[in-house]
């Protein structure tokens, strides 16, 4: 068994370090204080190929697989958290759904575009009365001739207002729940798409979030992703990679906060228990990163990883919370000031538990999983 990563990806993550460090990070500070999108963060990641990474080269993309995309996103939210949302949910569910469920055609269109970073996708299906219960979504889509019109209002939609492209979930049948939903990809200047409230979030403050209204928009039957009814699939899918991306996320962020506790410790005369606070936050986000390692080697070889993808989002993300938070205390008041990265660090780490699918709906996956 090989515990080293595979030279070009060893080469590939080094490449994204330097540019995330070089870019990325000079940003940061003032993207999370401004609540600005960093656009020149993301500028430079599609110069550098990083918006189609799970994308083949015969789109546009670098046809690269999880484990270089899990890198990516982790070297990207070391030095930026918002840069790395945006860029991971571009990738993973805002562009993947495409390539996974899309025609050929489908992909000839719209592929190249989100691979240059000229669209930058988003993935809308979480409603006001539909969060961890995604079945229950209510966003309607009638059949007309030729194609649907949908309604309905789509909330906390990452990528809002930027994206070119949104991935709209919508209810085509009368079935009940998960079998009357179908997956739709919808152009942001379509009429009828607007951009509704934006959320002003305790962190990823780079990263903009807010409503999705749809209002009598007609979306062509050739912008249907997959067979009518076969949207929750779609969308199930989706997350699963997702979560490897949030993996991603939550080993940048705990990575960072790792360092920052470590340069200050050396920096200053150190109780043992300080040690011992830095032993424990190290080793937490070491197996943390192996686990988000492995899912991200079963989806890449193309063995079932819903249940590995589950396990590493919840453990990531849950060690990432705590060592953020133990991160903050061994700074002490330093860390505890408005705009330090230790406070920023905690503010961006809570969403992580959050989206994709709560840690509670992680564990109520995990479960099913070992139990069948
Ligand atoms: C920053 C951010 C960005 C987001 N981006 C997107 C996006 O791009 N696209 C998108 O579609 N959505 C997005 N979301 C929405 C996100 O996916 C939902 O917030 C998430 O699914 C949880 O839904 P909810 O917030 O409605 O919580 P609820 O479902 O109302 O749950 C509230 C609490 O109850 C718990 N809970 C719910 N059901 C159960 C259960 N059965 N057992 C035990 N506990 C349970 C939850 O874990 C949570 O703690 C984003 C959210 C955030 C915060």
């Amino acid at each position: 068994m090989d515990f080293d990563l595979p030279p070009p990806h060893a080469s590939f993550r080094d490449a994204v370090r330097e540019l995330a460090q070089g870019v990325a990070l000079p940003l940061a500070a003032e993207v999370d204080r401004d609540h600005r999108f960093p656009d020149e963060a993301l500028k430079a990641a599609a110069e550098a190929g990083l918006m189609g990474v799970l994308i083949p080269r015969k789109y546009g993309g670098a046809g690269l697989d999880a484990l270089a995309f899990t890198l990516c996103i982790d070297e990207l939210a070391q030095a930026c958290a918002s840069t790395s949302v945006i860029v991971d949910v571009h990738t993973s569910v805002g562009s993947e759904p495409i390539l996974l469920f899309g025609t050929d055609e489908q992909k000839r269109r719209w592929l190249p575009r989100l691979a240059s970073g000229e669209l930058l996708g988003a993935f809308a299906l979480t409603e006001p009365a539909a969060g961890s219960d995604a079945a229950s979504l209510k966003t309607s889509a009638r059949r007309t001739g030729d194609g649907y019109v949908l309604n309905g209002t789509k909330v906390f939609i990452t990528n809002i207002g930027r994206a070119g492209l949104y991935i709209v979930f919508a209810r085509t049948g009368p079935e009940e729940r998960a079998a009357g939903v179908s997956a739709f990809l919808v152009p942001a200047d379509t009429p009828g798409v607007r951009v509704g409230q934006m959320f002003k979030k305790m962190g990823l403050n780079g990263s903009p979030t807010g409503e999705l209204v749809l209002e009598d928009v007609m979306v062509p039957i050739v912008n249907r992703l997959a067979a009518e009814g076969q949207g929750f699939t779609v969308a199930m899918r989706a997350l699963d990679s997702g979560r490897i991306g949030i993996s991603g996320q939550a080993l940048g962020i705990g990575q960072a906060a790792v360092d920052e506790a470590t340069a200050l410790l050396r920096g200053r005369s150190r109780e043992q228990g300080d040690d011992f606070t830095l032993a424990e936050m190290a080793t937490r986000l070491e197996s943390a990163r192996l686990l988000a390692y492995n899912a991200a080697w079963q989806c890449s070889t193309g063995r079932p990883f819903t249940r590995s993808a589950s396990m590493s989002k919840l453990h990531c993300t849950d060690t990432t919370m705590q060592v953020a938070l133990d991160a903050l205390q061994l700074a002490g008041e330093e860390g505890a000031v408005s705009g330090s990265p230790f406070e920023r660090h905690v503010r961006d780490a809570k969403a992580l538990q959050i989206y994709e699918g709560s840690n509670q709906v992680q564990r109520i996956v995990i479960a099913r999983e070992v139990i069948q």
